[in-house]
């Protein structure tokens, strides 16, 4: 039996698509090669590193043919290809599908071609997983059926097929998803912000990094939702470029000025417009989660909310008793005095500079790891302000006390997240934060950024 995939155009010919190959085993490869064997199509699975047991074990349980520690021409053998977000596009694997016009699609693509229920999407180079996840609890609050997924956990081709025509699905969206969608379109999307990362995969050029995002609104049309940070140029100009005839509905969000139909603050409230009426939705500090950036989120979290029809009062109780996602600001304990913060999600530049925003107290702050092509200037006047004490940490160290040194109190370098939790704890004044915001990934020196999260938790927990 061949794909059924009405929603994918037609002119890849996927809906006559036999054979499909899935690139990479990870958690999205996985989730669609199952999907397909689900749909009765024939897929072959091939990945550049090796696999896990446990994955070798899932595909021979599906029955499905699988390669590793490398791409064969059988990768080539197939009506169609669907990609990870691991694997770069100017891969020669991508490449040379392209060459001979295999159609090469996204995870999220495939996924959406089976998915019966309407999607908000949710992308942005920061704050997906926390306005994902604050809108996963907007619905269970409203008691509206919902399944949150994408990167933030399950992938979304392991529920797509299983959604009911009523039933939303809340997908974190990534850029690298959208490189590869073509007919992809949700009901609400939700754009949060662009701003410098993943510049590695996009050849240094920051315009193509936003056209990716950009993406992720391409396809809707009447009666469809697009939630935009009004006080974001480079996003506000791609809404911007939304042709008036397809009838998408803007909804801004801004925290500068009051806006036509959306969401704003004003005078520490914050006020929502979407479907026309104004209302109040609450003061400001009714908010759980701390931080200009959360405000962002949670004002674009409510007004997807109410495009879809859930009532202010349920709105304003879910963003008052969201209690936040770990690793992003997450106030682990205080010591003496002092406040510890892992914010080891804190990858990029970007969310370093709300990190530090977020907090009036004397910050001692550990950062560094592997450098993306990180550009400091940001953020230099906010660590003159607040930082007293930087450690450095990881690959990136010698770049960090460089860029940053001589703008903190004090600037010292640690070989270990143990050590600089040993010195944080020496030098932290009571009063004071200690923050983990690194700026970079965490591969130099953890597996992820969960790891080096974790790692900062437990030794802080042990801490007498
Ligand atoms: P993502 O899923 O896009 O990586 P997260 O919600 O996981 O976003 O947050 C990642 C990091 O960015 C955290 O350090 C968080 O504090 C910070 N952050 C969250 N929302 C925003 C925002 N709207 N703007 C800038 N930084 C943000």
């Amino acid at each position: 039996m061949g794909l059924s995939m009405t929603r994918i155009e037609d002119e890849i010919k996927i809906t006559d698509a036999q054979q499909v190959t899935v690139l990479g085993a990870g958690k999205s490869g996985r989730g669609a090669a199952a999907l397909l064997a689900r749909m009765g199509t024939r897929v072959f699975v091939s990945d550049g590193s090796e696999m896990d047991e446990v994955t070798r074990t899932l595909l021979r349980s599906l029955d499905i043919p699988f390669e590793e520690g490398g791409h064969s021409h059988r990768v080539l053998e197939a009506d169609c290809i669907v990609t990870s977000p691991g694997i770069p596009s100017s891969s020669s694997v991508i490449q040379s599908a392209l060459e001979r016009s295999v159609p090469v699609i996204s995870e999220i693509e495939l996924a959406y071609a089976v998915c019966r229920g309407p999607i908000i999407a949710v992308t942005g180079s920061n704050g997906k997983t926390t306005t994902t996840s604050l809108l996963g609890h907007v619905f269970e609050v409203a008691g509206r059926p919902a399944h949150v997924a994408g990167n933030i956990g399950r992938a979304f081709s392991e529920i797509a097929d299983s959604v009911r025509p009523e039933e939303f699905v809340i997908l974190e969206v990534s850029s690298f998803q959208l490189d590869h969608v073509r007919s992809f379109r949700p009901k609400v999307s939700v754009l949060l912000n662009i701003t410098p990362d993943h510049l590695d995969r996009y050849g240094q050029n920051f315009e193509a990094y936003a056209a990716s995002k950009y993406r992720i609104f391409e396809n809707q049309r009447e009666g469809d939702f697009v939630v935009y940070n009004a006080d974001d140029a480079i996003v506000a100009t791609g809404v911007s470029r939304i042709h008036p005839e397809l009838g998408v509905t803007s909804l801004a969000v801004s925290l500068e000025a009051p806006v036509d139909r959306g969401g704003y603050l004003s005078d520490d409230q914050l006020i929502m417009n979407p479907l026309g009426a104004e209302e109040r939705l609450m003061q400001v500090n009714e908010v759980a989660l701390r931080g200009r950036h959360n405000l962002y989120n949670s004002l674009a979290a409510a007004v997807a909310a109410r495009a879809t029809e859930i009532r202010s009062e349920l709105i304003r109780e879910s963003l008052s008793t969201f209690e936040g996602v770990p690793h992003r600001l997450e106030l682990v304990r205080e010591v003496d005095g002092v406040k510890y913060v892992n914010d080891s999600k804190a990858t990029n530049v970007n969310s370093l500079w709300y990190a530090l925003e977020s907090f009036p107290e004397p910050v001692v702050l550990i950062a560094g790891g592997r450098d993306k092509g990180n550009e400091y200037d940001p953020v230099k006047e906010l660590v003159r302000e607040k930082v007293a004490v930087l450690i450095a940490i990881g690959e990136s160290a010698g770049k960090v006390h460089e860029e940053l040194g001589d703008l903190a109190g004090e600037s010292i370098s640690a070989k270990s997240l143990e050590e600089a939790l040993e010195f944080a704890r020496l030098l932290a004044k009571p009063g004071s934060v200690v923050l983990l915001s690194p700026a970079c990934a965490s591969f130099d020196m953890f597996d992820d950024y969960v790891d080096r999260g974790d790692t900062f938790r437990r030794i802080v927990q042990e801490m007498n």
